[in-house]
């Protein structure tokens, strides 16, 4: 069955499933058994955003606003949790040609706590046994490469990888996002090396056969490497994308309308913006006549024009600016001096002195104390797990 409105590239399965019919591995730990994150940043960011927090309470103390708790759920509470497909080598499977795994810490210990994770590995999946001969991708055209054993190239799983591929795609209707094994000949998702048929050196310049099916097929997924996570803005990135493919799941279990897809839209402003201005505005002309039953239709072309834009690298100088456009909801309830306080965070964010994390608690703080529906109602100052700390570093 077909998710009732989900983007074309997606098929398969009834909703309510987690996919492809492999075990789902969820991992929950308290927030006190945090430990991964790199020393740099937990030691640096975490006490600003402690010391922060810390002054802002005195000063609700002392009288010159009311701290108060809040008691609406924050948007990423509320959002259900994302089911992700991961490379299993990633999460600590023993499933490597050489009988190894490559264990993932952000994977395992973070992303697994807010996240239900399944596992793939195709090249098991497909039969080879654990361990094995090792493969490796040759051809001359880099969007049709062959996957050959190292040492007997007559060995040639092309065909199988390709058919598992096809059919795990053809399954991932409820899967919000991939962490794919980097430069692997089968879960690669990009700059995986492809070695000439007239031998000589490789060049990285092709896909994993998995890897490639799952970008081909479901275009709109969020899917990264494990190695490109390693950038902190890159990760940032890859974690709004899935949880607001997951958000996007939930409007579509709920059913489309018209009235819902604006909300959704309404929700996004400000977290689109930080992305793209223009994407914007387009998303905005998409959802301009809704008469009728165009919702239905309409939302395929939002979904895809939406994750389109999320893929965007996001800038200082663009979140800069939305919070300039969230400042305008304060202008009439702060006084002069915290006015200045909240510039002074926004400029020194500017200037890379301080984490995205420093003016967005203030923020946070300002509309706990001055609520304005419009903006608790978006998803740009709570766009995923503040545990996960993805603005701690950017
Ligand atoms: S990279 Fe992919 S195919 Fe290779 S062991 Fe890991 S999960 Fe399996």
């Amino acid at each position: 069955m077909i998710h009732p409105c989900a983007p074309a590239a997606f098929g398969g399965e009834a909703p309510g499933t987690a996919g492809a019919g492999l075990p789902v591995y969820s991992y929950r730990f308290s927030v006190s058994g945090l430990s991964a994150w790199p020393r740099r940043g937990k030691d640096c960011y975490t006490t600003i955003v402690q010391v922060l927090y810390n002054s802002l309470r005195q000063r609700a103390n002392t009288g010159s606003g009311s701290m108060t708790t809040r008691t609406e759920k924050s948007q990423s509470a509320a959002a259900p949790r994302p089911n992700l497909g991961v490379s299993a080598c990633l999460l600590g499977h023993a499933v490597r040609f050489d009988g190894g795994h490559k264990r993932d810490v952000f994977v395992v210990s973070e992303l697994s706590r807010y996240t239900d994770i399944v596992a793939f590995c195709p090249e098991t999946a497909i039969g080879l046994p654990v361990p094995r001969p090792p493969i490796r991708l040759v051809g001359d055209d880099p969007a049709r490469p062959r996957a050959v054993g190292v040492r007997d190239p007559s060995i040639d799983v092309t065909e199988q990888l390709g058919d598992y591929a096809e059919s795990v795609a053809g399954n991932a209707a409820t899967i919000d996002g991939f962490v794919l094994k980097k430069d692997s000949p089968s879960c690669g998702m990009t700059r995986v090396k492809l070695y000439p048929e007239s031998g000589g050196p490789a060049a990285r310049s092709t896909s994993g056969v998995f890897g490639r099916v799952l970008q081909d097929r479901l275009p709109q997924l969020p899917v990264e490497e494990e190695g490109r996570l390693n950038d902190p803005v890159l990760r940032e990135n890859f974690v709004n994308r899935v949880f607001v493919h997951r958000r996007w799941r939930a409007l579509c279990d709920e059913g489309i309308t018209a009235a819902r897809l604006i909300d959704f839209h309404t929700r996004h402003k400000y977290l689109v913006m930080a992305h793209s201005n223009a994407a914007y505005r387009r998303l905005g002309t998409l959802l301009s006549n809704l008469a009728g039953d165009r919702a239905q239709s309409a939302a395929p072309a939002y979904f895809e024009t939406l994750m389109e834009a999320l893929e965007r690298r996001v800038n200082r100088a663009r979140h800069c600016n939305v919070m300039q456009h969230v400042l305008g909801y304060l202008k009439k309830r702060i006084d002069a001096g915290d006015k200045a306080e909240l510039t002074d965070a926004i400029e020194r964010y500017r200037r890379e002195e301080v984490p995205l994390i420093v003016p967005i608690t203030l923020f946070r703080h300002y509309f706990r104390v001055h609520p304005d529906p419009y903006i608790s109602s978006q998803v740009y100052l709570d766009p995923h797990p503040e545990a996960l700390r993805l603005r701690n570093l950017i």
